[in-house]
């Protein structure tokens, strides 16, 4: 009965992008646009996908490939400096991807 029961459950991810955020990156120290992406977890029965077990965000640093996790604490601060996709596209047709960049600021504190 275990065995069955382990034979037919399973999980599944699903990948979203958020938007993108301009922070400094902890390991290669440039600054630059990070995209923000969010991996939710579903367990499956039979392949079908019921309940979330799992959400987890994650900032990738266009640089370095590096992946951080977004802490919870600092979710409600990345969140408000969330770029979209069409901000960005704005930005960039209008040539102001640099004054973007500056904009923006370290995300979270060093402790
Ligand atoms: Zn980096």
């Amino acid at each position: 009965m275990l065995y069955m029961w382990l034979f037919l459950a399973g999980s599944k991810g699903y990948q979203e992008r958020l938007g993108y955020v301009v922070t400094t990156c902890p390991d290669c120290g440039v600054r630059d646009l990070f995209t923000v992406e969010q991996e939710r977890k579903k367990f499956t029965i039979y392949m079908v996908p019921t309940f979330q077990y799992s959400k987890k965000q994650y900032m990738v640093c266009p640089n370095c490939r590096e992946v951080f996790e977004v802490a919870e604490e600092i979710k409600a601060e990345l969140h408000s400096k969330l770029i979209s996709q069409e901000q960005l596209s704005e930005a960039i047709k209008k040539g102001r991807l640099d004054k973007l960049l500056q904009k923006g600021s370290r995300i979270g504190k060093r402790k």
